[in-house]
């Protein structure tokens, strides 16, 4: 809980942030649920996945439900801005989601499937790697055989981010669990 304190990003977004566009959008936000009725995952999951409940909050700064409890879960966001192309008060929720989320990767707190799929680009370079099945389905299909990548682009890439050091340290703690 100490690095909770330390980091505490929502509140950040409250009070380091109050005076900029990205603080004061959070605080505009007045509960009319336009985010809601149009998000997507909201509806595909009728209204488990709300983003204005993260939004609600994130600004009354619930952070370790958020970012631990993952109580919403912001991963079942999708990124897709739909919500805040629709928001009347120009709520910045794209960069709210991202700030959640990148600080619940700090704490390794990530879907696993999110880090599956995120393994296999970086050992394959493919979130779904080339098998014998697949592509006897594309050949079946007219398809060309599937491209190779550039699987060290790749890796350099993801070392230039935060990425590549949170899948070793999720691999570590895994690992250290699996030996107990
Ligand atoms: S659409 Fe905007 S103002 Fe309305 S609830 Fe969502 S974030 Fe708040
Ligand atoms: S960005 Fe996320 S919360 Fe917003 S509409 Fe898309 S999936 Fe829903």
């Amino acid at each position: 809980m100490e690095k909770m304190e330390k980091l505490n990003p929502i509140v950040a977004l409250h009070d380091e942030f109050t005076d900029t566009e990205l603080g004061i959008s959070l605080n505009l936000c007045y509960n009319c649920s336009t985010c809601s009725t149009i998000c997507p995952v909201a509806l595909e999951t009728e209204g488990n996945f709300n983003p204005r409940s993260i939004i609600l909050l994130a600004n009354f700064g619930y952070e370790e439900r958020l970012i631990k409890d993952l109580k919403p879960n912001v991963w079942d966001c999708t990124m897709c801005e739909l919500c805040q192309e629709a928001c009347p008060e120009g709520v910045n929720l794209h960069e709210v989601f991202l700030r959640i989320k990148n600080a619940s990767a700090s704490y390794h707190n990530i879907p696993k499937s999110y880090t599956s799929e995120t393994n296999q680009v970086y050992l394959y370079g493919k979130a779904v790697p080339s098998q014998p099945v697949i592509e006897k389905r594309r050949e079946q299909l007219g398809l060309p055989k599937s491209p190779d990548t550039e699987v060290e682009e790749i890796r350099k890439l993801m070392g230039m981010t935060p990425v590549e050091k949170i899948l070793k340290e999720i691999e570590k703690l895994e690992k250290q669990t699996e030996e107990k």
